[in-house]
């Protein structure tokens, strides 16, 4: 099954110049649904994970079945304001301005096995200020994976030093 048929390209959405790479059409289909987690699943092969990380909002829809299917705990890190509890946050600079992602205190243990899944790798700094996130909880990162990576923003090289997997490149 080709699963770059079920991603749908947006031109000038959000914003002029960008093109949105739309995963409703993925979602929607439960074969490729399945086929997308089982292709993740491979990407992890027999590592012991404890904790999926999941990047608002997108991230959240496969890194909780990720979760699920890895017998592992589901941690949301969402944008600020939305978490109710004690929270860590982390600003990072985007190309106009800057962004800011939050995550409960207690979301993670000292030596926990995380891997932080997202939709898409585009210039990496969302993933990486993700990674920041844990590491000042004390997790360690096993994998961070994507359903695609935009390979012509090198969002793997800000990410150096992580293992890094994603199903789709462009
Ligand atoms: P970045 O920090 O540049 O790697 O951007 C990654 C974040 O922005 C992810 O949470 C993606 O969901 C989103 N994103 C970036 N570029 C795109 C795109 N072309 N289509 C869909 N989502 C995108």
């Amino acid at each position: 099954m080709n699963l770059k048929r079920y991603i749908r390209d947006i031109p000038d959405f959000p914003s002029k110049g960008i093109v949105f790479k739309d995963i409703t059409p993925l979602l929607k289909d439960p074969l490729a649904m399945k086929q997308a987690t089982d292709a993740l699943m491979d990407l992890i092969g027999n590592q012991k994970i404890d904790i999926v990380v999941g990047i608002e909002s997108r991230g959240f829809f496969f890194a909780a079945l990720l979760a699920a299917r890895l017998n592992a705990g589901f941690v949301p890190v969402r944008k600020p304001g939305k978490l109710p509890a004690e929270k860590i946050s982390v600003t990072y600079d985007l190309e106009y301005g800057t962004d800011t992602l939050e995550i409960h205190k207690d979301a993670i243990q000292k030596g926990d096995k995380v891997l932080i899944h997202d939709d898409v790798l585009a210039t990496g700094g969302t993933a990486k200020a993700t990674c920041e996130l844990v590491e000042r909880l004390g997790g360690e990162i096993v994998q961070c994976n994507f359903l695609m990576a935009l390979d012509f923003l090198k969002g793997e090289e800000k990410l150096k030093g992580y293992e890094i997997r994603s199903l789709m490149q462009y």
